[in-house]
């Protein structure tokens, strides 16, 4: 099973993403950690995409596009993976379908966590005050989610059009949404 998560910052997508991989049996990867992980390590790739994500901004395509590539070449995806963050503008929507064509595989259903835009911000500064992100600062969410609605919200619109879109409500108990989102996999 080869599936995407989607869902705006704040929208616990993170934690529902590692629950339900887990529950699938698949590999969780997400893109941020894997950034994050680059960043704590210091490589070159880390160097170059804190600039961005301290500024909310999304890290170049070409830089990530390379990353899921290269992780999703992994033996360990070969009977599938969820995708957390990624893809997140069309041009990697296109990206990560040629990518998948190559293997003769394709997505098989999207994952869109649906909150209410006024609690995210509340949930993400709660996260502020425990997480240690240099980007959970009020003035950066506000830009993350700028940034989400510009360029990341337009794609379910395309992965509905496919007949891939499941929009699962996330707001709820942790334990509830991962029901949910279960049960809309099976
Ligand atoms: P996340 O942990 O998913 O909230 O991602 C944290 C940050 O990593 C984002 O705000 C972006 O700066 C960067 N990032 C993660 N995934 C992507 C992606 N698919 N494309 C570009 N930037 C990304």
């Amino acid at each position: 099973m080869r599936v995407v998560f989607m869902g705006p910052p704040g929208a616990g997508k993170g934690t529902q993403a590692q629950l339900v991989s887990t529950a699938l049996g698949v590999p969780h990867i997400s893109t941020g950690d894997l950034f994050r992980a680059n960043v704590g390590g210091g490589t070159a790739l880390g160097i170059e995409a804190k600039r961005y994500m301290d500024a909310g901004e999304y890290v170049p395509d070409s830089v990530t596009n390379e990353m899921v590539r290269d992780r999703i070449a992994n033996a360990d995806c070969a009977a599938g993976f969820l995708l957390d963050g990624y893809p997140r503008t069309v041009e990697q929507v296109a990206e990560l379908d040629a990518m998948l064509a190559e293997s003769g595989q394709q997505i098989d259903r999207v994952v869109e966590l649906t909150v209410v835009t006024d609690e995210v911000v509340g949930r993400l500064l709660l996260r502020a005050q425990t997480s240690g992100r240099s980007d959970d600062t009020e003035e950066v969410i506000r830009r993350r989610l700028e940034v989400y609605a510009e360029q990341t919200a337009p794609l379910t619109a395309v992965y509905r059009d496919r007949g891939l879109l499941v929009q699962v409500d996330g707001m709820g108990e942790i334990d509830e949404v991962s029901a949910r989102v279960l049960a809309a996999l099976r």
